[in-house]
């Protein structure tokens, strides 16, 4: 066989193309191999499909392809352009690669999978390749998914804030909880930002949502309300940012007695933070007899430890309606307390209580989504390698956005 044969195969060439010159250079460690088309090939309009004479050929462009035997292989072409009745003079797309890519799709192929277990530098690094060329790959990757994903309302959507870097700054993330997969991201926590998303879709199709968990955030409660219909019934407070409320509340009381008891030179609460936070069967084995003395050394902190343990079994139940029964009850007892941190804490989710209960019909929880964020934590440590927010953020759409990534012939 012929190594024009060869690479025409060996790259998947299809008719009009085939490859007419192979060039080896050992030294430079490539093989640069030219591609032509077949003379008096009937051309079509790359728009209408209608049959088009050649009109000119665009300078030569190259593509660097798989490699061949560890050997950088480049494809040089010139493409060809047409003139159609209607349209004009068009260049027709080549079969070998999308647009803007300075590679073929099989490289492109390649490259996102690299992409998908490693960050941008790692894989510039393993291929040889220049970052911006590599961060291309990922920025059309995500271009391509979105103009493919389907226009679809999640029928179970959470809606969560993240800390991005140090500092005040947030951003909103959009999550289908069913697929799992991250549908928007935006910049802050406002209700602007979560008006953003929803002003994409009517309100028909924002009436097929279902249920939405958030924290107890009330831009996030704004935009669902305007925007929603039914929002009340559907809004579904985190089960874990309410606990977390309660819990807050514990080390607030801790550390007020703490301070209180040091000034008598009692140091019995010193180091015992995550005692009283950690879920009591959490509560590590050489510390447990520490924590038994502790509990029940009728301290203010005790208390507050037990108002927050008692509310475990609240989320327990299967009706709403013993649900908050059961909450009636530990609302009593967490007013009553006399414990202010505590007291404010049950005042915070008694205003909520309406969002807390539809819980017990919905079931959601923003922890669904919890393969995303430990993704999305991942990223934030790799977030030097993406340079700025609008890259991380394009890098969580293409990890976490359930998108069809990849090049085909069709959307050249
Ligand atoms: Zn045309």
């Amino acid at each position: 066989m012929e190594d024009t044969e060869l690479y025409t195969r060996l790259l998947g060439l299809r008719r009009p193309w085939r490859v007419c010159r192979v060039e080896l250079n050992l030294e430079q460690n490539r093989v640069d191999v030219w591609a032509v088309e077949e003379p008096r090939w009937d051309w079509q309009c790359p728009i209408c499909g209608k049959s088009a004479p050649v009109y000119d050929h665009a300078g030569e462009q190259t593509w660097r392809h798989l490699d061949t035997c560890e050997y950088e292989t480049h494809l040089h072409a010139r493409l060809v352009r047409i003139t159609c009745a209607e349209h004009g003079v068009k260049q027709v797309p080549a079969q070998w690669t999308g647009p803007r890519s300075p590679f073929t799709m099989k490289l492109e192929a390649r490259l996102i999978d690299l992409l998908k277990e490693c960050d941008v530098t790692g894989v510039t690094r393993l291929s040889g390749t220049k970052w911006d060329a590599t961060w291309g790959v990922l920025d059309r990757a995500v271009e391509r998914g979105l103009a493919r994903k389907e226009r679809r309302v999640p029928m179970r959507i959470g809606v969560d804030e993240k800390a991005v870097a140090k500092g005040h700054t947030y951003e909103s993330i959009v999550c289908d909880l069913d697929r799992g997969t991250v549908e928007y991201v935006t910049d802050d926590r406002k209700q602007e930002s979560l008006e953003k998303y929803f002003r994409q879709f009517s309100k028909e199709e924002l009436a097929q949502i279902e249920a939405i968990a958030m924290d107890m955030w009330d831009p996030y409660i704004a935009a669902t309300k305007a925007h929603v219909p039914a929002a009340e019934e559907k809004i579904v407070f985190d089960r874990y940012h309410v606990t977390t409320q309660v819990t807050k509340a514990v080390d607030k009381v801790r550390r007020q007695e703490h301070k209180a008891l040091s000034a008598n030179e009692d140091f019995r609460l010193k180091g015992t933070k995550y005692l009283w936070m950690w879920n009591e069967e959490n509560i590590p084995e050489w510390r447990r007899a520490e924590f038994d003395s502790i509990k029940t050394a009728d301290l203010k902190t005790g208390r507050a430890w037990a108002i927050k343990e008692s509310l475990r079994a609240f989320w327990s139940y299967l009706s709403p309606a013993w649900a908050r029964k059961y909450f009636k009850a530990w609302y009593f007892w967490a007013t009553h307390s006399r414990l202010q941190p505590i007291v404010a804490a049950a005042k915070t989710l008694k205003r909520h209580l309406t969002n807390i209960l539809t819980y017990f019909k919905h079931r959601i929880t923003n922890a669904t989504a919890e393969g995303i964020n430990s993704k999305i934590q991942t990223l934030k440590l790799m977030a030097c390698g993406y340079r700025n927010r609008e890259h991380y953020r394009k890098a969580i759409y293409f990890h976490c956005g359930g998108l069809d990534l990849y090049p085909r012939a069709e959307a050249a």
